[in-house]
């Protein structure tokens, strides 16, 4: 440790050397040598070490201000010759900017692909190039990065069109051939040179440094010392947690520690862990290899000496610097990628580039992206040195890709990523091919890894080791380069390329052959196969080949010659393959119908047989393209084919067609799900193109060359079929053999589906080649084939069409030609829908359906036509014409062989099927004679143009079969059927047939046909109009009739309380025509009007609700609320202390109850929850998952409608209305300044008393002289105790909610006693109805009349509940609320801590003084009303709410005054008068205002939301009809006129002066008051009319947040990227989500990001954007969570979730709107319990680590 010690003091001591040292003197020093290098690398040994690595730590700041000071700024001297800012600012000056963007992405940054112009997918510009260009009005991609890689803007060759930005446009005058050294001077460019060999070669040096003790020749240091470190170094074999276990073991250090450096070691790839001796380094370093050597390889760990890891460091830096230098000038660039790529000393392939290139895979991560990113700032922006580069990338190619593939990290981390920067260029790949042979070079270099073969020189991947699988996994990236070189077509050939082409060409048909016949399989008979077979890794390595194979195709067909030659090598290296497939086989002779053929004797059942044919795939798309071509329709004999064995062509693609038939026979069972897989994928979307539609394709060449008969046989035989149908009496077959029921039932699988591959191979001309069509008629066909099944969305249809490999369908170009498109609405998906007309396309037999694809899209096509008042027959459609070489093809269908097994069917069908025949086949039957009466008329029409047509199905058909003789004919048959009762399913295909052929014969006998069938035509259409008219004139009145049912019963629709609701049952029966809510005038109910019944939804029993009855409860919904705060920055309330009695107004934490509006007796819940629990008991013991609620915690789901709930609110009738002395008092302002002494005596006295009992029971004497003995006023009781009117239930009822809204509003334990419990249950009252006046203000509804009834039930039940609850809590706890609340009002020196009228929300304090009053008021029996105090309350509060918005919301800048008419004049005056008085009392403190007009519009609106709670409030407390104009917006009078108020509310302190100065002047002189009138106009959070929260803004553009989320770094772990950035939408916080590093403890557990943060911000409640995902998160709590769609659509009208499409994402206002309404609804918690309860996986999601 010693050395330690002495190292620590060096800094100081070198101090002084430092300050000496002169950059110019050592740089001028250097230009006077001889020998540059010795003298740079004598300066370096002797600064380096005593800059880096002086400590444990690796990085500390000194290094990075000293290292410029002492190392680059000699450097930069040397260079310029001068003061380097003044030489490095001359070098811009000159400097040509380079056109290409270059700039190089970070991990999450967006990047944009131009789908119409972007030669391949990986040609991307980054978001500032794309917003300058032209592409972002086109079809584009967007994605984000995975880090790594470079804007291609500017880049010619990556462009079709629109190549450059608005910025990087180039300038007029032709630059770029100009030398760009030109204008440097010849010392400039000696020098630079000079340096920067000296620079680079010592980095490369350094970097590639493997001794760990000892230093290069000429960097040994002045004095060593024995420091060391012991480095750390990442592989991609150990996790995390092994790193972080063996680190704490190995270096003794915490846990966090560990965390860090196995952070670092991630990200950087090495890590020192260890300072000091070598002894002390070597211990750790032993430690850490025993440790994790046990079942892996261990983790590399090297001790190194500090100088060597110092000249590392410097080395690093030095390349960043040659980064930064080389930005000045385009100039220094070009030296640079001279002096990289000059040749060493060591010949060929020995430049400093390739020296570093060669070393990739045995640097460290950290070393590997610094040099990699300035091999993309200096050679590939270089368009000279790129190509160079270019070249000795793919000279060293295999190298590199050899030791990519040993090599464990990912491939962004390898030089060899680099290739898609080169080899996409088509210029350069073109090049490479010609002159560096790169094609044949990566697939041999492929080849060579994978040696593992079977005896037949097939891949063979059955037993391959975990490390052979690795391999292979790393081995495909270069497909992945293959593609590269591949993915632009040459428009233009050279003989070297032809040449380079083919070569490649049989190297990839090399390939190919290692995978013909692969993987074969064999029927399992008997028993059940042992082990599955390996199949996966034969389908990956097919499927990666699946764009290639393509490629390679479309490349031969740009250039005739080279399709030729391709198509002589296919052809021999298949012939080469199955040379031997007639070996030891005894040809056998089949003859049927008076044709015979040879073949082999050979069993799909009983051989191998293989999936995997590559090679005939190959040749059949070959085989295709030739027939494109001119030469195939002038010179065929110039063609390959007579070299052709037909019977050799098709004998593979036939086998394993059939293989998939008798897998649909169920032959195949006992091979197991390894089969079932590969067939699969075999017609999957992902592998058709090249396996099988290929092999379809190969049947139909193979076939247009046979006699086919000949090909029927042979196919008969393959599918094992052939002794039904050769037999002389097969039209009796199954007379015969009924021996075996599932034999039977094998072969009538057979024969459908060998029926369906005839239908098939005559049937399917779509491709090109085969068919006379074009490739969009190809894809618009599978588009109408898939828009037959149903509507689908984009994605839908993307997902079922293969894609290109440029990730293209071609989709868009035809979609609109067939397809209309319908938006969506709030919810759903935009949809295609099939236009009409594209119908006539449907086949019914169309080669990509699955079965089950085939019966929906039946179903939904004859639907469609029998709505259309159609004939619901399906027959078969027009198809284009074969090309030449496929021409003869239409023969089979009218062959002897087909007719013979057409026949044959159709005289199995005259019986009713015994099993013997099947509905599927008499129905391909039919469709087979469909398409053979089509194909007739199609010949029949253009025989006009050409004349020799021998196409003549209706006389084939005519004629009575051979063999035996006289049997019917087909169309006898068919006569014959059409009348079969049990043919009923097939009787309109079977008309159809017939009808079709009179139509035939007439045509043929050369009658005017076509006017017949116009007229055919004409007649349907007009009956279709008019079945159309009728139809549309149904559903009209059927609408109309079901509105009116809605109409009718709406009570059915909706079960409420409408009995209990006053507003909407009784009218205007009081006696007052006014109505008021609240005072001694209010209306009351009258005795039918109380009388309330409803039903219980568990008993079904009706109860009428009383307040001596059974208790009736609601299912209610409590919970903690942000949604109103107007300061999430306050901090969380300690729930033990806190004092809830005065709400605060910015309202930052309230409690909400909602309610789903459901009624039970509470008994019956009571039972209903028990049993909850009890299940759930027993469910955790059993299963141990859990629900979507949380029992422990009360919550249950409402047994009606499994809403979320977690206690029950009782149902009260109207409270009585004893007024003693009702009606007879008007308004009297005298009597409430008598009231309110009164009132202030009582409450003296009770206070007095209160004290007194306090101090007697802490049994103290001596406080009795403090208090005075106050006597009550007249009337008043103070030892009366009032009897509780409630029946026990109900009793019992009003404690459990009060407890439960104690519990959850405060976050406490339950607990009945304690006093807080009223008050929080005042405050849930008045919370939840500010709530709802913000929402109905919101939407934009009225007060009253439009809430729905689930809310108006919740409402008045708590209002009522609000008003009972104090006669289950101790009266004097209540009666003391209430001394405080009124002490607010009304200063009252002996209450203490009264808070002053700015810190007191006004609502909540009107609602706690109304329902706490009656506990003082039961006392009272002076003949005072308590509706009167209701009223005084009110006016009382209103007063102070004008205050204290006159206080706080008066704005900054008065506006232009306003003419108004004398009765506003009145209220300007007064309110003038009003703020004046104010100031008189507040001092200079509040500003001046002289604009009564303003003050006015000011209270008049602050207060608007607080009269129009008020009034919702009495409203169902008092049961008072609200007036009809309050139905309505637009509302002051009526407003005030319900809630009894002048309409000048000024006139409240002004009628009464003589009560409100005293109150006034108490207010202003609160201390509170005067401290913040000093600066009341800067309190900011909140001013009245307090706005409603909205969710934060969302940018229209999704890549705007993507950008914004791929700058934001993690908080904690230091300017790293985050891996979730999630965006809080309440705040607009982003949070580095789901990741180790920002988790945090909260309540004894560990949770995310996102969980701790709703705790703060949304007491719980969360909802928040995953930005990288496009998702929304809703949480609650630390257990719940979903996620829900984001408001972020395609132009498609769909979301995308996880970011996968790339389609570009629009704001929809609308979706975003609904999840703010679901927040502001405080919905949130209910909709995670519908999803979860939807989705039982988003249960077991531990949502708390997010
Ligand atoms: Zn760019
Ligand atoms: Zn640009
Ligand atoms: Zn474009
Ligand atoms: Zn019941
Ligand atoms: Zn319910
Ligand atoms: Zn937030
Ligand atoms: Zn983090």
């Amino acid at each position: 440790m010693a050395a330690v010690e002495t190292d620590r003091d060096a800094p100081s001591a070198l101090c002084s050397e430092f300050l000496n040292f002169s950059a110019k003197d050592t740089a001028a020093k250097w230009l006077q040598v001889s020998n540059l290098p010795k003298e740079v690398y004598q300066h370096l040994a002797c600064y380096v070490p005593k800059i880096y690595c002086l400590g444990p730590n690796l990085n500390p700041q000194n290094e990075d201000l000293l290292a410029p000071l002492l190392l680059q700024s000699p450097l930069e001297w040397y260079l310029c010759g001068e003061e380097p800012s003044v030489g490095l600012a001359k070098l811009e000056q000159n400097n040509q900017p380079s056109q290409l963007c270059g700039h190089v992405f970070k991990v999450g940054e967006p990047t944009y692909s131009c789908r119409e112009c972007a030669a391949d997918p990986t040609c991307v510009l980054c978001m500032q190039c794309f917003l300058g260009s032209v592409h972002k009005e086109h079809r584009y991609r967007m994605t984000t990065s995975g880090g790594g890689g470079f804007c291609d803007c500017g880049d010619t060759e990556a462009w079709k069109k629109g190549p450059y930005c608005q910025k990087h446009e180039p300038n007029i005058s032709d630059s770029s051939q100009k030398d760009p050294l030109a204008n440097l001077s010849d010392e400039m460019i000696a020098r630079t040179y000079n340096v920067f060999s000296i620079i680079l070669k010592y980095a490369v040096d350094m970097l590639t440094w493997e001794k760990e003790d000892e230093l290069p020749e000429g960097l040994e240091p002045p004095a060593r010392g024995d420091t060391y470190y012991c480095m750390l170094f990442n592989d991609e074999v150990h996790t995390y947690e092994q790193v972080i276990y063996t680190l704490q073991k190995a270096v003794n250090c915490t846990q966090k520690e560990a965390v860090s450096f196995a952070t670092t070691v991630d990200r950087d790839g090495r890590k020192s862990v260890r300072f000091g001796d070598f002894q002390f380094c070597e211990q750790a370093k032993s430690v850490i290899v025993r440790n994790t050597s046990r079942q892996t390889k261990p983790l590399r760990v090297q001790v190194m000496h500090s100088s060597v890891v110092a000249h590392q460091c410097f080395a690093l830096k030095a390349l960043t610097w040659l980064g930064q230098i080389i930005r000045y000038s385009d100039a220094l660039r070009r030296i640079l990628c001279q002096v990289g790529l000059q040749r060493g000393p060591e010949g060929e392939n020995s430049s400093l580039v390739d020296t570093l290139m060669l070393c990739d895979s045995k640097m460290w991560k950290g070393a590997r992206n610094v040099y990699h990113q300035l091999f993309m700032s200096s050679l590939l922006m270089d368009t000279k040195y790129k190509k160079l580069f270019a070249i000795q990338f793919a000279k060293n190619y295999e190298r590199l890709q050899s030791d990519y593939v040993k090599d464990d990290h990912d491939r962004e981390f390898s030089v060899t990523d680099l290739s898609v920067q080169m080899f996409t260029v088509p210029s350069l790949a073109r090049m490479l091919i010609t002159e560096e042979n790169l094609m044949t070079t990566i697939i041999r270099t492929f080849m060579d890894h994978l040696r593992h073969r079977d005896l037949h020189g097939h891949f063979q991947f059955e037993r391959y080791t975990a490390q052979q699988a690795f391999k292979f996994r790393r081995v495909q990236s270069l497909i992945g380069d293959l593609k590269y070189v591949l993915i632009s077509r040459p428009t233009e050939w050279t003989d070297q390329l032809r040449e380079k082409y083919l070569e490649g060409f049989s190297a990839f048909l090399e390939l190919l052959k290692c995978m013909q016949g692969m993987d074969p399989v064999v029927r399992q008979v008997g028993q059940h196969i042992e082990m599955e077979p390996e199949w996966e890794a034969a389908f990956t390595l097919q499927m990666k080949l699946t764009h290639i194979i393509s490629m390679m195709q479309e490349w031969c067909s740009s250039d005739e010659r080279v399709l030729i030659e391709a198509y002589k090598k296919c052809l021999s290296a298949l012939t080469h393959c199955h040379s031997g497939f007639t070996d030891g086989e005894q040809p056998i002779t089949l003859s049927m119908c008076g044709h015979s053929v040879d073949t082999i004797r050979y069993c799909v059942s009983q051989e191998k047989v293989s999936i995997h044919l590559p090679l005939s795939r190959l040749l059949a798309g070959l085989h295709a393209l030739l027939s494109k071509t001119e030469v195939a329709y002038r010179f065929p004999e110039l063609l390959p084919l007579s070299e052709l064995s037909p019977p050799m062509l098709i004998e593979h693609p036939l086998r394993c067609l059939v293989l998939c038939a008798q897998v649909h026979a169920g032959m195949w069972r006992r091979n197991g799900f390894s089969l079932v897989n590969q067939i699969y994928y075999y017609h999957n979307v992902k592998c058709r193109v090249e396996m099988f539609d290929k092999d379809l394709s190969m049947l139909q060449a193979g076939a247009s060359m046979m006699d086919p008969n000949h090909f029927l046989m042979i196919m008969l035989s393959r599918f094992e079929l052939y002794h039904i149908f050769s037999s002389a009496d097969c039209r009796k077959r199954y007379n015969r053999e009924n021996a075996n029921k599932d034999v039977v039932q094998q072969n009538n699988t057979l024969i459908e589906e060998m029926l369906h591959l005839v239908i098939m191979i005559v049937g399917e001309r779509y491709t090109a080649g085969v068919g006379q069509v074009e490739c969009f008629d190809e894809i618009r066909r599978e588009i109408v084939h898939q828009l037959c099944i149903r509507p689908m969305a984009h994605s839908e249809l993307v997902k079922a069409l293969p894609e290109n490999e440029n990730k293209e369908t071609g989709m868009e170009r035809v979609i609109d030609s067939v397809a209309l498109f319908k938006k969506p609405g709030v919810t759903g998906k935009g949809l295609y829908k099939l236009r009409p007309e594209s119908a006539k396309m449907f086949n019914l037999y169309f080669h990509h359906y699955s079965r089950a694809d085939q019966s929906k899209a039946e179903e939904a096509q004859r639907k469609i036509k029998r709505q259309n008042g159609e004939d619901s027959v399906l027959p078969p459609p027009v198809l284009p014409r074969f090309c030449p070489l496929f021409a003869s093809l239409v023969n089979i269908l009218q062959c002897d062989v087909l007719l013979g097994i057409l026949g044959a069917v159709l005289q199995w069908a005259m019986e009713p099927s015994g099993g013997h025949w099947s509905e599927s086949m008499l129905q391909r039957v039919l469709h087979l004679i469909g398409m053979g009466l089509v194909e007739e008329q199609q010949h029949l029409l253009s025989s006009a143009e050409d004349n020799d047509t021998n196409f003549n199905f209706t006389l084939k058909i005519s004629r009575p079969g051979e063999a035996p003789a006289n049997t019917p004919s087909i169309l006898a048959l068919l006569e014959t059927l059409q009348n079969a009762p049990h043919l009923e399913v097939h009787k309109d295909m079977i008309r159809w047939i017939l009808k079709v052929k009179l139509i035939q014969i007439s045509l043929q006998s050369h009658l005017i046909g076509s006017t017949v069938r116009d007229k055919d035509k004409a007649e349907r259409k007009r009956k279709a109009e008019m079945a159309r008219l009728r139809r549309e004139k149904i559903m009209a009145q059927m609408s109309e009739m079901q509105r009116h049912f809605i109409n009718e019963n709406k009570e059915l629709f909706q079960q409420s309380l409408e009995e209990l609701d006053p507003s909407t049952s009784s009218t205007l029966d009081s006696c007052d025509s006014t109505l008021f809510c609240v005072g001694p005038r209010r209306w009351r109910a009258g005795g039918s009007d109380r009388r309330q019944v409803v039903t219980c939804i568990l008993c079904q029993e009706e109860q009428e609700i009383r307040i001596d009855g059974k208790a009736m409860v609601l299912a209610a919904f409590v919970q903690r609320s942000t949604v109103m705060s107007k300061n999430r920055k306050r901090p969380p309330h300690n729930p033990d202390k806190y004092d809830p009695l005065f709400m605060h107004p910015d309202l930052s934490f309230g409690t909400h109850t909602g309610s789903c509006g459901h009624i039970m007796h509470s008994h019956c819940w009571q039972r209903y929850f028990e049993a909850v629990q009890a299940k759930e008991q027993r469910r955790q013991q059993r299963l141990r998952v859990h629900t979507s609620y949380d029992v422990e915690n009360g919550e249950f789901l409402c047994p009606l409608c499994e809403c979320l709930s977690n206690t029950v609110i009782p149902l009260l009738p109207l409270t009585k209305t004893s007024c003693r002395y009702c009606n007879k008092h008007t308004l009297d302002f005298d009597l409430q300044l008598q009231w309110l002494n009164i009132t202030s005596l009582q409450m003296k006295a009770l206070l007095s008393a209160h004290r007194k009992a306090k101090a007697a029971d802490a049994d103290g004497v001596d406080d009795m002289d403090g208090v005075n003995d106050c006597p009550p006023p007249d009337g008043f009781k103070l030892d009366y105790t009032p009897k509780n009117p409630y029946s026990s239930t109900i009793k019992e009822m009003l404690t459990t909610f009060g407890t439960a809204t104690y519990k959850v509003g405060l976050k406490v334990h339950p607990n009945e006693q304690d006093p807080r419990v009223p008050i929080m249950c005042w405050g849930s009252c008045a919370y939840t109805i500010q709530s709802i006046e913000r929402l109905l203000v919101d939407e934009e509804k009225p007060l009253f009349g439009s809430l729905p009834c689930r809310q108006d039930d919740c409402l008045s039940s708590l209002t009522r509940f609000g008003s009972a609850c104090w006669t289950v809590s101790s009266h004097a706890t209540v009666q003391n609320h209430f001394i405080r609340l009124l002490a607010a009002l009304v200063p009252d020196p002996r209450v203490e801590n009264t808070p002053c009228i700015l810190d007191i929300d006004m609502f909540h304090l009107l609602v706690s003084l109304v329902l706490s009053h009656p506990a003082v008021f039961s006392l009272d029996s002076s003949g005072l009303s308590a509706d009167t105090a209701q009223l005084h309350f009110l006016h009382l509060v209103t007063v102070a709410h004008i205050v204290q918005i006159l206080l706080s919301s008066v704005p900054e800048e008065v506006q232009m005054e306003q003419e108004s008419g004398g009765a506003e004049r009145e209220e300007e005056e007064k309110v003038c008068m009003f703020y004046n008085t104010l100031r008189t009392h507040l001092g200079s403190g509040l500003r001046e205002v002289d604009s009564g007009w303003h003050l006015w519009c000011c209270v008049k609106a602050g207060i608007l939301p607080y009269l129009r709670a008020a009034a919702l409030f009495f409203h169902y407390l008092n049961g008072a009809p609200a007036p009809p104009e309050l139905h309505s917006v637009g509302e002051w009078e009526a407003l005030c006129g319900y809630l009894c108020l002048p309409s000048n509310l000024l006139q409240l302190f002004y009628n009464n002066r003589e009560l409100m100065e005293p109150l006034l002047h108490g207010w202003c002189s609160h201390p509170g008051v005067r401290s913040s009138s000093v600066h009341y106009s800067t309190i900011s959070y909140f001013r009245f009319p307090r706005e409603s929260n909205h969710l934060i803004e969302l940018p229209g553009d999704y890549s705007a947040l993507i950008n914004q989320a791929s700058s934001f770094t993690c908080p904690k772990s230091g300017g790293d990227k985050s891996r979730a950035p999630t965006l809080c939408l309440v705040c607009g916080a982003m949070l580095c989500s789901q990741s180790y590093c920002c988790q945090s403890e909260l309540e004894g557990v560990d949770v995310g990001a996102c969980t701790a943060h709703t705790f703060a911000c949304g007491a719980g409640v969360g909802i928040f954007l995953r930005v990288r995902e496009s998702q929304v998160l809703f949480l609650a709590g630390k257990t719940k969570g979903c996620f829900y769609a984001p408001p972020y659509l395609d132009d498609y009208g769909e979301t995308d979730q996880g970011l996968r499409r790339g389609n570009p994402l629009h704001l929809c206002q609308e979706r975003y709107r609904k999840i703010q309404k679901l927040w502001r609804q405080h919905s949130i918690t209910e909709e995670i319990g519908h999803a979860q309860e939807a989705n039982q996986t988003l249960v077991g999601i531990d949502w708390q680590h997010l």
